[in-house]
């Protein structure tokens, strides 16, 4: 019997303006025609109609202005993007059918709305590609970007100076690609972005509608979906803002998994007030308390620069103390070096090379005394482990809900050569070293 395969959806493309929209409307063309959709020359064969928009000057807007309405009335179904997009409010106030507006470069965003307004077809005969996308992860964990660049300014990075102030995904999209990656057998998520905590202030938090309810562009609301869709979910790169708070009680009640990557670099005010940091405030043990009488399995990781310049004998050892308290699960550390263009750069009193390195051998040893007792405590109890591979001698290696792929520590298990990569199961712990984890399935 012949297999019928599904026609695919078809886009109009209007491009106005000068020769960078140009190359910008070939680019977006081009990822669509990749995906599967067909080019349509004129309005009357088009599912979708993109308006390549020009803002240069009053009679460029009125050019684009003008092209919006006439595949309006052509079409009806009409995405408006490029340098317009600035300007949304005057496109929506002319024109409220319009199905979406994003401004110029915002490729991915178009593409999002494309597939929100004519859904690609995909066909295993044949895509070149897989539905979730090429991955570089083994199956069973994904990576999900939720947002692009960042509004700090801390003075030891250029990510603001490559990569721009944040600009959040539209929450449907991102969950739309959550799907697929659970389709394609992704059973953890790791939520990646330069500032989680900040994701959707860009879009002032605006709900989009999501499988008949909506999803607000907030880390909150997002978690909670996320945790509908896979088993697990991991936040990197949060900030401890106040509104973190309202994530812990998802994690009590198994929705997101109990761990938080939370980047503080450092903990006397001094060297965070030179390093420009954001949620740099006084308050942050009592918030760990707070989270963890909320949800007691909560496990922070962080990361830490040693040798910041002016950091003092007596700043490090306000770190060590502060590090006594917080207790944390998790801790990496970096001596400080100089990044091309970082304001830290200018900064005065450097820290002498053998003073960074003593100062990194110190903070190793205490992070390391503070893991090993935190995980000796974990002998004895049941907990649930993903598996990341199965050994030929019955042997499997997996991870806790503490442990991220790649930074944090694994669990090394015996007797389970019956489990297979990507199964969750209960395991337990009989042993423990500083990082690591040793047990048998329960
Ligand atoms: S370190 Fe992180 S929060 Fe600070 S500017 Fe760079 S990306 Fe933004």
């Amino acid at each position: 019997m012949a297999t019928r395969l599904p026609s695919p959806p078809r886009v109009g493309m209007v491009s106005l303006g000068c020769p960078k929209n140009l190359v910008d409307s070939e680019r977006i063309l081009t990822t669509l025609r990749g995906q599967g959709y067909q080019m349509s020359p004129d309005y009357q064969g088009a599912d979708v109609v993109l308006v390549n928009t020009c803002g240069f000057l009053d009679s460029a807007k009125e050019e684009s202005l003008e092209a919006i309405g006439e595949a309006i009335a052509e079409n009806g179904r009409v995405i408006v993007t490029g340098c317009m997009g600035k300007e949304a409010e005057i496109i929506r106030a002319r024109f409220p059918q319009v199905l979406a507006v994003t401004g110029a470069h915002q490729y991915e965003q178009v593409v999002d709305a494309v597939h929100e307004a004519a859904p690609p077809s995909p066909s295993p005969f044949v895509d070149l590609v897989p539905e979730a996308g090429l991955k570089l992860t083994p199956r069973h964990y994904s990576y999900l970007k939720i947002s692009e660049g960042c509004n700090h300014r801390c003075a030891f990075c250029i990510i603001p100076q490559l990569r721009g102030d944040l600009v959040s995904r539209r929450p449907d999209a991102i969950l739309r690609e959550a799907e697929k990656l659970v389709a394609a057998g992704t059973r953890e998520l790791l939520v990646i972005s330069q500032d989680t905590s900040a994701y959707g202030v860009d879009l002032r938090h605006k709900a989009w509608p999501w499988h008949g309810a909506e999803v607000r562009a907030h880390m909150t609301d997002l978690a909670r979906e996320l945790g509908r869709i896979v088993p697990w979910v991991r936040l990197h790169y949060v900030y401890p803002y106040p509104h973190v708070d309202q994530v812990v009680p998802l994690m009590a009640e198994g929705l997101v998994l109990p761990y938080l990557d939370i980047p503080f670099q450092h903990a006397a005010p001094n060297v965070l007030r030179a390093m420009k940091r954001p949620a740099n405030e006084a308050k942050v043990l009592e918030r760990l308390s707070n989270w963890r009488a909320i949800c007691p399995d909560i496990a922070i990781r962080s990361t830490f620069v040693v040798g910041f310049p002016g950091e003092t004998e007596a700043d490090f050892q306000y770190l060590l103390d502060w590090l006594d308290e917080a207790q944390l699960d998790r801790v990496g550390a970096f001596r400080f070096e100089p990044v091309e263009g970082a304001p830290a750069n200018n900064l005065p009193d450097p820290v002498p090379e053998p003073v960074k390195e003593e100062r990194y051998a110190r903070i190793m040893e205490k992070t390391a005394a503070i893991s090993a007792a935190k995980l000796a405590a974990k002998i004895g109890r049941t907990l649930p482990v993903i598996i990341d591979a199965v050994d030929d001698e019955g042997g499997a290696t997996g991870r806790s809900q503490a442990d991220a792929p790649e930074i944090d520590g694994e669990v090394f298990l015996r007797d389970s050569g019956h489990l297979a990569q990507g199964d969750i199961v209960p395991v337990l712990i009989e042993d423990a070293d500083a990082h690591d984890l040793y047990g048998v399935p329960a």
